[in-house]
């Protein structure tokens, strides 16, 4: 199966499909999915557009919305996981994912799913130490600060990325996973960022969590965005596996921001997504860890009375199968929970943020799997709240100021301030957890490497707004070696040591 991955889309849906007809034309080939790795920003229409973290200057609907509305279809099955410019409010209605738009996935705040028999990890937002801890209790209309640490990881997603024991075989992730700079060309990258030579050094760019999980998944590939450059590395593992690691450069023109690469798949499979039954027990399993107050919420750890291990069994995988009749295929339940964009509009009035919507494919996983949708845990607390002291909750969490650093596409903005930065894996949860009547668990790869294209054929397919024409550089990627003869500029990192 050939796979297209996409770094930052920022919103260039539509010229990210062009780019690929292109290259599908020129090179002769198909490519069966894309993957887009974050700040993908799905808006609908302009209130959408109020709830992503940028300046006003940057609210432009490109052209999300067209597939939204069902003016355009995905020539391509698409996936993504958000980054720090999203359409907030939109994904927190699928917070266990789901359609964003006909045959455009959304992967969750974290998700693991099946396609073609190739098995796909994601992790939504980027790492900011001091939200980490808390639960998600974000809800729009967002202030200045909610509108930044709702997209901000939290240690429930890790936990439970960390129970999947099935092999990964490609992960996305926004953020780049603190280190994976120590197994790439670290000298060519800090003379072409020199911005992020100190960061390097300090061990802090990226995301320590993300680094964990690459360690903990070792999945055979990960891609990422975010730092607006393509890097190459391939990290060793103990047991002698590698992951092969790529990120990628922003949606613009001249700029590296696809890839196209082969992955061997089970060929009596449809390319169609599927859950992931070890994944969707995990989300059954700790749904009770599920906190949506702004107060740390703690994990389990080794030593706590509770149950910490949430490695599925056979017997908890069997109560989803029979769940789902033993049919994994995600429903094409899409339906518009807003009305998308339209262009004749005279209402031109000032726009507002909307208020939290619940989305009913969220509604009908949450039933089927008997676990909480966040957004409608937060209204009945702020219901419960108001009707008890006619305070709401979004009063705990505003005030501070401490300078952003999410992004470029940034203004100066409060930023809550980080009390909670200590990691106490046992101190008592403040969530209430719900008693589990589940048991206690028993006990319980490819040749390849990235090759550029000469300078792409696909100029004449960007037209930018301001009608000046540009050429794109796209990349491919196969695995084998001897299909086409392109300037190999990563032979050296992915052509050796590679075959286990
Ligand atoms: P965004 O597109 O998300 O607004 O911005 C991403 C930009 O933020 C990147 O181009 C990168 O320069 C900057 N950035 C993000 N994270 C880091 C970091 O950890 N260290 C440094 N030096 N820059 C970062
Ligand atoms: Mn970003």
């Amino acid at each position: 199966m050939k796979i297209a991955v996409e770094g930052c889309a920022h919103g260039e849906l539509e010229k990210i499909y062009d780019t690929i007809k292109c290259l599908e034309e020129r090179e002769n080939i198909k490519v069966d999915l894309l993957l887009c790795c974050g700040d993908f920003q799905t808006s609908r229409n302009e209130e959408d557009l109020r709830c992503m973290a940028v300046p006003p200057k940057y609210y432009d609907l490109c052209s999300f919305y067209k597939y939204y509305s069902g003016e355009k279809i995905a020539p391509i099955l698409t996936v993504l996981i958000g980054g720090n410019h999203e359409a907030s409010n939109y994904l927190q209605e699928l917070p266990y994912g789901g359609w964003v738009a006909p045959r455009i996935y959304y992967m969750g705040y974290a998700g693991v799913i099946n396609v073609g028999g190739v098995k796909i990890g994601g992790i939504s937002g980027i790492y900011k130490k001091g939200d980490f801890m808390k639960g998600h209790f974000e809800i729009c209309p967002y202030d200045n600060s909610t509108k930044r640490s709702v997209y901000h990881i939290r240690n429930l997603e890790i936990f439970r990325l960390k129970q999947v024991t099935e092999p990964i075989d490609i992960f996305l992730s926004h953020d780049w996973p603190t280190n994976v700079t120590d197994y790439g060309n670290k000298e060519q990258l800090i003379r072409f960022k020199p911005h992020f030579k100190d960061d390097i050094e300090m061990r802090k760019l990226g995301s320590k969590p993300c680094e964990d999980l690459l360690n903990t998944l070792k999945p055979k590939y990960w891609f990422s965005a975010h730092l607006h450059c393509k890097f190459a590395a391939l990290i060793p593992h103990q047991n002698e596996t590698v992951t092969k690691f790529l990120a990628l450069d922003k949606c613009l023109p001249k700029r590296r921001f696809l890839q196209v690469f082969d992955v061997p798949h089970d060929e009596n499979e449809e390319i169609k997504i599927n859950y992931d039954l070890e994944w969707l027990t995990i989300l059954m399993t700790t749904n009770h860890l599920l906190s949506v107050k702004p107060e740390t919420n703690s994990m389990p750890g080794p030593y706590s009375d509770e149950r910490n291990c949430f490695k599925p069994t056979e017997e908890e995988k069997n109560i989803i199968l029979s769940k789902l009749s033993n049919n994994l295929t995600v429903p094409e339940n899409f339906v518009q929970t807003m009305k998308p964009y339209d262009v004749n509009s005279s209402n031109k009035v000032q726009l507002e943020q909307p208020g939290p919507l619940q989305n009913p494919q969220t509604t009908y996983l949450c039933k089927l799997l008997n676990i909480d949708d966040p957004i409608e845990l937060i209204l009945k607390n702020n219901d419960q709240n108001f009707s008890e002291s006619n305070l709401s909750l979004k009063t705990n969490h505003s005030s501070s100021n401490v300078v952003n650093s999410d992004c470029d596409l940034e203004e100066t903005s409060d930023e809550p301030s980080f009390i909670n930065d200590t990691i106490v894996e046992d101190s008592p949860p403040q969530t209430k957890r719900s008693i589990l009547c589940l048991p206690e668990p028993k006990n319980d790869s490819n040749d390849l490497f990235f090759i550029d294209t000469e300078p792409s054929s696909c100029d004449n397919s960007w037209k930018r707004k301001s009608q000046e024409s540009v050429d794109v550089k796209d990349e491919i990627v196969s695995c084998k070696p001897d299909q086409k003869k392109f300037k190999r500029r990563n032979f050296n990192i992915y052509g050796s040591g590679d075959n286990s």
